[in-house]
């Protein structure tokens, strides 16, 4: 259990962010340490050098002025200061001949550095030399020089307090670090926490819609851009999804309304049918209202699966060239007989040609739709016009007009919805569907189509059309 629960923490992204920040802050560190360590480790040894080449120098001088006694003197006092075990003057001649020493007890049999003499002999001014003497814990410094006429003076000094300072540096950095580690965890830890609440949230929320609370929504709040940005588009993508759902209740709800009526119908008949005793007769007009009655079904049916095709763009656009004046024209002629039965004339304002790319059937489907909703919900003495403008160069405009009963305020967004019919042309046959297919249509060839309306007045249908 505890180890399952171990396992869920190391695979979180707020572990892995802490481990990378703990990671990062512990190698940046140790970066800055070996830095730090390096310089001081050089400024000692140098500091050490410049000491050593001061004192010979002193040395230097006081031979000059007070002869072996001067040199004898800053000798003892030298080694009296630092210790005897610390550091050492040796005087000797070209060869490697002790003249004078200090106390030499600590120093083993350390000797004269021959190839230092040679370098002396041809000229150089002073050498230095590293040695490791047997027997000590420390590594040794010795300077080299010619302090007068055949004499050198040899001055060692223990490199123990650079060490020993450097060694309690290393100590330092090793006991910081440990808690510094630990707090930059723990301050890794809570950043990521932080940094990530919004998507804890915002997986609760989803966890909470999953079970069927739609109206959850994510708050907006703590987090940062990103995670804000996160939050406010899931809540979008939640209203999407909640538009969506009500309009396929409402279509669902439509669909077994629009299909109660026909199926009534039919069963109506079927009853009247037996009714009758079943003579020949009422046989043939009960099998022809069923044929009737099923076709209407059937038209529903196919004008809602041609929209989600079109929709769903399973016909591939296949568009070709096209004159959009013979489409109209010819749609003109086929309703101008209902039209002129109606007392409802239709005007057509169409150039000479207008050619564009585009699907025949398609756009022939859709011009009727429009036209046939135009003449029908037109009254008697009623003007369409239809018009078609191909001025501009990159959209063409189909503009159907009409003198009709209008569209309410509150029915004009909804037309374009499947199976939406307004309530004051109930009575007029129709499926409602005849707007949608129309605005499939427009948008399966980059189009659109607005209306305008006023009621009692007449309504404006305008497809955009790219041309
Ligand atoms: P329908 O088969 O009912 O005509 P449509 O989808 O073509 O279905 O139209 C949806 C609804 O929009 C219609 O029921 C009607 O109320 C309204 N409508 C469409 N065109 C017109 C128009 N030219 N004048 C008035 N109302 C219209």
């Amino acid at each position: 259990m505890f180890l399952e629960k171990l396992t869920n923490i190391t695979h979180t992204l707020a572990f892995r962010l802490t481990l990378w920040y703990t990671m990062i802050f512990i190698m940046s560190s140790l970066g800055a340490f070996a830095l730090l360590y390096l310089s001081i480790s050089n400024a000692i040894d140098k500091n050490m050098d410049e000491h050593l080449l001061a004192e010979l120098k002193e040395v230097s001088t006081l031979s000059q002025m007070q002869g072996m006694d001067g040199i004898k003197s800053l000798s003892y006092a030298e080694t009296e200061s630092e210790g005897v075990e610390k550091v050492f003057c040796r005087l000797v001649d070209l060869r490697g001949k002790e003249l004078f020493s200090t106390n030499m007890s600590s120093w083993g049999d350390i000797g004269v550095g021959r190839n230092a003499l040679n370098q002396l002999a041809n000229g150089v001014d002073h050498v230095f030399e590293t040695l490791s003497v047997p027997g000590r814990t420390y590594e040794t410094r010795i300077i080299y020089g010619l302090v007068g006429p055949d004499m050198i003076l040899q001055m060692g000094e223990s490199f123990e307090d650079g060490v020993i300072f450097l060694g309690l540096l290393r100590k330092i950095c090793l006991i910081v670090m440990f808690p510094l580690t630990f707090f930059s965890a723990f301050i890794g830890w809570f950043m990521a926490r932080h940094a990530l609440m919004g998507v804890h949230e915002l997986t609760e929320t989803a966890l909470e819609i999953s079970k069927g609370a739609l109206d959850k929504r994510v708050r907006v709040k703590g987090g940062g851009y990103e995670i804000k940005r996160l939050a406010s588009v899931f809540n979008l993508m939640l209203e999407h999804i909640k538009t969506l759902l009500k309009s396929m209740r409402d279509v669902t709800d439509n669909i077994a309304h629009d299909l109660k009526t026909p199926v009534t119908r039919i069963r109506g008949i079927a009853e009247s049918h037996l009714g009758t005793g079943g003579t020949a007769d009422a046989s043939f007009d009960f099998a022809a209202d069923t044929v009737e009655e099923c076709d209407y079904v059937l038209q529903m049916i196919n004008t809602m699966l041609d929209i989600s095709e079109i929709e769903a763009g399973v016909h591939k656009i296949d568009k070709k060239k096209i004159n959009m004046t013979e489409i109209i024209q010819k749609a003109v002629e086929l309703f101008r007989p209902l039209a002129a039965e109606k007392g409802v004339t239709i005007i057509a304002k169409v150039p000479d040609s207008a050619v564009m790319y585009g699907v025949l059937n398609s756009l022939q489907r859709m011009i009727v739709n429009l036209l046939e909703n135009a003449v029908k919900y037109t009254p008697p003495d009623g003007t369409v016009t239809i018009s078609f403008n191909n001025d501009d160069k990159n959209w063409a405009v189909l503009s159907i007009q009409d003198t009709g009963i209008g569209i309410s305020p509150e029915d004009l967004p909804n037309i374009f919805k499947r199976l939406y019919r307004c309530d004051i042309s109930r009575s007029k046959p129709g499926f409602g569907l005849g707007l949608s297919l129309a605005m499939a249509i427009a948008r399966a060839h980059g189009g659109d189509i607005t209306a305008s309306s006023q009621p009692g007045k007449g309504s404006t249908f305008t497809i955009t059309l790219p041309r």
